[in-house]
């Protein structure tokens, strides 16, 4: 082999490797915002839940605050009780919305409030503009 077709060889082989490995770069970038992309999904329905959760406790209490001004006994460690679950549940909700917050590759849809890509032009929920 000639000296020229040598150092040809080596050029490619040098190249060869740089590709392949700004392709697993990319690729590892690629599967990190996917892994985001799908625990920004599952705290979303998590946060979704807590909010049912806590409308529930809302309707469970107003009905007490009701009972109580029509004069019916209602326990107040019961009333306690179920006023300390909404405020355990409400701070899970503000430590889940921090951990969005914290995601690079995730924004929020101003319109519904589904995780997005940050690339993406448009929410896939709801189609709205990001
Ligand atoms: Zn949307």
């Amino acid at each position: 082999m000639d000296a020229k077709m040598q150092t040809f060889l080596e050029k490619v082989k040098v190249m060869a490797d740089k590709t392949s490995k700004a392709a697993g770069r990319a690729a590892d970038a690629a599967g990190k915002k996917a892994t985001e992309l799908a625990s920004a999904t599952r705290i979303n329905l998590q946060i979704f839940d807590l909010n049912t959760e806590c409308e529930v406790l809302f309707k469970e209490i107003g009905r007490m605050v009701y009972e109580l001004h029509r004069g019916t006994e209602v326990s107040n460690e019961e009333m306690d009780q179920k006023i300390d679950l909404v405020d355990e549940k409400q701070a899970r909700i503000a430590a889940l919305r921090e951990e969005l917050a914290g995601m690079k590759s995730v924004v929020t849809c101003p319109h519904c409030g589904r995780p997005c890509s940050r690339e993406d032009a448009f929410c896939s929920g709801c189609g709205g503009a990001l």
